[in-house]
């Protein structure tokens, strides 16, 4: 089985590429889907994913201009009425933060195939263009954890390719970009990451180098590093262990999967 042209990479596929070449090749090449717990305890790993993406409805509904006491009344377990009250905390009054596009795609050609992001908001004003990224995580990462994922590097790259549409009409020069990774349970300490034209050159050839690998790879071998099992759903499929692991540890590793329902219409995007 090979890469379907074009193949539409996304921080997940590119980040589950860095993690373990085989991972990869199962879940986007071979589309192998394989129901194993990827962290235990299973209900409890479950439970939290659901209400990360309960979370970033509500954000996405209040950056809409949805009154935040009605939407105050639907986050109803104490981990949501946690998140509710910090996020409102800091984020009262979306306008503030500028012209503010939640929940939007972009994509932009990248050699024979197509490099896509969904965010959680874009806010831009005067000209700067701030990415925030809504993070749900039970622990704090360190900055320098995010600083080498996949989504900091995709996010930027792809908001300074692909951002014109949201910005008049002008590009969004790197200088006038940055991300932040605000997360519900420690709303003071936010991790904020710039950017610049040396990052975006750095960005734009490692992204064009890997996604050159990942097409002319005959073989996609399993990771070396067995922490990387740990997490993933083809660990027994693997004979790499029958126990997940438990989520409080890692839970950035388990991140639920990107899944894209996305109308490609409304994606702005460079022509190709
Ligand atoms: S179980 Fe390990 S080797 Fe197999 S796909 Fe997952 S990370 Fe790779």
């Amino acid at each position: 089985m090979e890469l379907s042209k074009p193949f539409t990479f996304s921080q997940s596929s590119l980040q589950d590429y860095f993690d373990c070449a085989r991972r990869f090749q199962l879940r986007y090449i071979e589309k192998l889907s394989y129901p194993a717990i990827e962290a235990e305890p299973a209900l409890e790993n479950e439970s939290r994913i659901e209400q990360g993406q309960f979370f970033h409805r509500l954000a996405q509904q209040h950056f809409l201009g949805l009154p935040p006491e009605k939407l105050a009344r639907l986050a109803t377990s104490p981990d949501l009425t946690r998140w509710w009250d910090n996020f409102i905390r800091a984020f009262p009054h979306p306008a503030a933060l500028g012209a503010g596009s939640p929940e939007v795609a972009l994509s932009a050609p990248m050699g024979n195939h197509r490099l896509l992001a969904k965010y959680d908001l874009i806010a831009i004003k005067d000209g700067r263009a701030t990415i925030y990224d809504w993070k749900t995580y039970h622990k704090r990462p360190k900055n320098e954890w995010m600083a080498i994922r996949m989504q900091t590097r995709v996010y930027r790259y792809l908001l300074a390719v692909a951002g014109t549409s949201l910005n008049g009409g002008e590009s969004i020069q790197p200088e006038n970009i940055e991300m932040i990774y605000w997360y519900t349970d420690y709303p003071d300490d936010p991790a904020v990451f710039k950017y610049d034209t040396a990052q975006f050159k750095r960005d734009g050839d490692a992204l064009e180098k890997l996604i050159g690998d990942i097409e002319g790879r005959a073989e996609f071998e399993k990771t070396d590093d067995e922490k990387k099992c740990a997490y993933c759903t083809y660990r027994s499929y693997c004979a790499r262990g029958a126990q997940a692991g438990d989520w409080h540890d890692a839970e950035a590793e388990a991140e639920a999967l990107e899944t894209f329902d996305i109308n490609f219409e409304q994606v702005a995007e460079i022509a190709f």
